[in-house]
Formats: C-alpha cells, structure tokens, sequence
C-alpha cells in the first residue's frame, strides 16, 4: 500500500509542478468544445463565433453530399470497423478511396492511414533506419520530426525554406540512404515549399523526396489534386506523396501515394498502418463524396483564392503585419505570446475566432494569430474580419505600451 500512494503522489507532484510551469510561462492551453457542426458560423462554449481558425478549406465538413454518403455506408456498413486493414477490416470502401486517391493524384497507388500523424510516423519509420540520414525543413510538421526520430536515422534540420542550407548539408552527408522531407505549405506561416527545385536538388544527391501537403491537398491544382498538380510534378519527381483527409476534404484520416512497389512496402512494413484499427468505412465513403464535389463544385476552390486575394488587399491596405502567403493559411504575426492571446480575445469579444498561436508550434517571439479561410466564408465576411481586425491590433498597440508586450 504504502509504495503505491509515495509513488502516485509522486506523479501527482510532478504533473503539478509542469502545469504550474506552463502557465506562468502563459503557454497554457485549454480545450473548448462545439456544440455546432464545423463551419464557417459555430456555437463554442456557448457563444456564436464566426470562424477563421480552421483547416475545413472548401466547407465540405458538413456537406449534406458527406452526411448522406456517411448515413448510406454506415446503414451499409456499419461504424467501426472492427479490425486493422491487414486482419478483417479493409472494406471495399477503402478500397474504392484507396482506387479514386491514386487516380487523383495520377499516382499508381495509395494506402489510408488513419491519420496524418500516424501517416507520417509510418512511413518515415518503415524506410529510414540508423544507417540514414533524414533532412526536414525546420517547420515541418511535429508528425515529420517525430517520425524521422522513430526511424533512429540522423536527423537533420536546414533552416526554413533554405536550398542552399539543404544543398550543404546533403553534400556533407555520407549516409546510406537519403531522404527529404517537407511540408507542402508550412501549417503555421502558410507560405509554399520550392518543390520543383527540391525535386531537382533530391535527384541532383540521390535523395527520395517526400511531400506532406495536408495543406495542399483538395484544394490546390486544377483538380484539386494539390501541390503536386499545381506544380506539375510526376511520382518520378515526388515518389512518396502524403495528403490528410481531414483538412480540405472535410473528413478524417490520410492517404501515402506513389509506386506500387512504395504501397506494398508500407503494407508490410509501416507498423502505424500494421497495428491499428482502419478508418471506420463510413469515412472512406465520406471522402470518396467529398472527391466527387471536387469534380462538381469547382466554384469552391475559385472562390477560396478569391477570398484570399480580397483578405490580404484589405489586411495589406490596413497594415496589419501578415506573412507572406499566397494559401488560405493567412497568419498575422505579433511577435509576444501575451499580444497574440490579447488580440484573440478582444477578437473572440467581438464575435471572431482567430486562434492565438504560440511556441513550442512556433518559436519565441513569433507568436501570431492564425487565420484561416474557408470557402463557407462571405465576402462580407472578410471585410468585416478585416475591419475588426484593425481596430483591435490599434488598441493592442496602445495597451501593448503599457503593459510592456
Ligand atoms: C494536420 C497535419 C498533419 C496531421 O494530420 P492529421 O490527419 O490531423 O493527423 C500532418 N502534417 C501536416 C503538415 C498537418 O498540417
């Protein structure tokens, strides 16, 4: 007994004093819940927001198309499914996804993982081992740093968006195998990888090159095939290709797309796949939905870069300091976590959601708010964001001098 309650009060004592730790250094973060479905208007913790923080791009996450594909399947098919892919529960639904994924993307093949995190630590961990050497933008993804780490290969960081940094640090390497790995749009700062000329740089150094483009992926290129269509570049350019479900789809779960051979190594080798349940079936046929609207309401992605062109003509003219990005991911940067969580409560006050980012997702002194634009916005929307916007990052200058941030 005694044993017991020295050691669980020892835990107790330890989680505590991390707790106390994060919240003096107002890095503390606390969870709200819906009670709305996704969108552009929400109901959070009881107040009406008008939404500009998430990754929902084209508003397909309550589309009556999903929600009647999700009902038919689950009537179908059930909800869970049950088993991992390779023991009972790969249905044909997964199939036909896995099927329209690989036509999209003009990739021979593609595998669902059930989520990007689990993609990406899969993937990363099946190829590489202690022989390699992996390099990462330094704002990849967590899930991309955590899986380079898994793998046990040398992990390499180049500065952001760096060729000459990466060019160095490839020719320095004597590693077995080689393998680099960047966001297709970096989540936080919304700006674009130079993937033509990475693609260059990975055959230029016997590299693979791998493409996370959870932010690219729906809504970007002709189809809305993402960053590699919009680019043009083929599976011989890009060999391992990774999208998220979750973001401009409008549902939930990832894909890896490339060579049948990549495919089949994955399914025999990427143990996140291996060991855990598949997506439930309802899902898949939830996106293979949402792929459809792609094809029938290409409106949505027209006016999703209108919305960002009239974002950033107005934020521009209101000299708010954004970043340089051309996507849908628009981030306004203030520089102290204190400022960043200032303006997004005034914002919240105002009826607005534009979450405060701060470190460890970004670095110190690079807090910002994180706005984001769907195709389920207004016009009127947005001006009115922009409006409020300037007004409240006037007042935080004010209270800013102050207060000191
Ligand atoms: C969201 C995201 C992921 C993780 O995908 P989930 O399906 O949410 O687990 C991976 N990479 C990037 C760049 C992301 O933005």
């Amino acid at each position: 007994m005694e044993p017991m309650l020295n050691c669980d009060s020892s835990l107790l004592d330890f989680l505590d004093r991390a707790l106390v730790e994060r919240k003096r250094q107002q890095l503390y973060r606390e969870r709200q819940s819906l009670s709305s479905p996704q969108g552009a208007i929400i109901v959070r913790g009881g107040t009406r927001l008008i939404n500009f923080s998430s990754n929902d791009y084209l508003g397909l996450a309550k589309h009556p198309a999903l929600i009647e594909a999700a009902s038919t399947a689950a009537a179908h098919a059930g909800v869970g499914s049950g088993a991992s892919h390779l023991v009972v529960g790969h249905h044909d639904y997964h199939h036909q996804l896995e099927m329209a994924l690989a036509k999209r993307t003009g990739r021979d093949a593609a595998l669902l993982f059930s989520s990007g995190f689990s993609a990406n630590l899969g993937v990363i961990s099946a190829l590489m081992n202690r022989h390699d050497e992996v390099f990462e933008d330094r704002l990849n993804h967590a899930s991309l740093i955590d899986g380079a780490k898994l793998s046990g290969a040398k992990l390499t960081r180049f500065r952001h968006q760096d060729l000459a940094h990466l060019a160095q640090c490839l020719e320095r390497s004597s590693a077995r195998k080689k393998l680099i790995v960047v966001d297709s749009v970096y989540s936080m700062d919304g700006d674009m990888a130079p993937l033509k000329e990475l693609a260059a740089l990975a055959k230029e150094h016997q590299s693979w090159l791998m493409v996370d483009d959870a932010h690219g992926f729906g809504w970007m290129g002709k189809t809305g095939a993402g960053i590699t269509e919009q680019l043009n570049l083929t599976q011989a350019d890009v060999p391992i290709l990774m999208g998220t479900l979750g973001k401009a789809l409008g549902t939930y779960g990832a894909f890896i797309a490339g060579s049948q051979a990549l495919i089949d190594y994955l399914v025999q080798f990427a143990r996140p796949y291996i060991y855990s349940t598949a997506m439930p079936p309802l899902v898949a046929a939830a996106t293979l939905a949402s792929l459809q609207i792609l094809d029938s309401e290409p409106w949505r992605r027209a006016k999703l870069i209108a919305l960002v062109d009239q974002f950033r003509l107005l934020a521009l003219e209101q000299g708010l300091p954004l970043l340089t990005s051309s996507t849908p991911i628009q981030p306004m940067l203030t520089g102290s976590a204190e400022c960043a969580l200032f303006i997004a409560k005034r914002m919240q006050q105002a009826g607005y959601l534009t979450v405060a980012i701060r470190p460890p997702t970004v670095p110190e002194g690079a807090s910002r708010l994180r706005i984001t634009l769907t195709a389920a916005h207004t016009f009127e929307q947005v001006s009115d964001l922009v409006a409020t916007l300037a007004r409240v990052w006037a007042e935080s200058r004010e209270v800013g001098e102050q207060d000191g941030f």
